[in-house]
């Protein structure tokens, strides 16, 4: 938890119960989950909580760089504790994301020439696919 304040505070946000519980909820699991699951996970430790906070409380963490929004799938936005680049393992049929470990030789990189001046925030690599529980042909149905 002490470890979650500094982080709240060096990037300048102050702390509240609220924004300690959806951090830590998302820090607590790899599986990239949708404000509603961080709600649900969130209200057994603070039951007064209102799923518009914990949406707002998301989307003030995005702006601040502390949790990243990945969307492959343009539905639902789902939330990323880890903003180190990384690569995601996307199942197109139960929607699961999955993080592999960075990977760092992975990815391209790019002189400041050839960025024309973009500047860089997050880099992830989406490998698209199904998953082991997916390919089973039981489970092949569309959810
Ligand atoms: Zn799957
Ligand atoms: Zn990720």
């Amino acid at each position: 938890m002490e470890n979650l304040v500094q982080k709240l505070r060096a990037h300048r946000i102050a702390v509240t119960p609220q924004r300690l519980a959806v951090l830590a909820s998302l820090e607590q699991r790899q599986d990239h989950p949708s404000a509603e699951k961080i709600y649900q996970e969130v209200r057994r430790q603070l039951p007064a909580i209102s799923f518009n906070t914990v949406y707002k409380t998301l989307e003030v963490l995005c702006q601040k760089g502390l949790v990243t929004k990945v969307n492959p799938l343009h539905k639902v936005a789902r939330y990323d504790g880890e903003t180190g680049r990384h690569i995601h393992l996307v199942c197109r049929r139960c929607h699961g994301i999955a993080d592999l470990p960075r990977q760092s030789e992975a990815f391209p990189s790019f002189t400041p020439e050839e960025l024309h001046g973009f500047r860089v925030e997050y880099q992830s690599l989406t490998l698209w696919g199904l998953c082991p529980r997916c390919q089973e042909p039981e489970n092949g149905k569309e959810r």
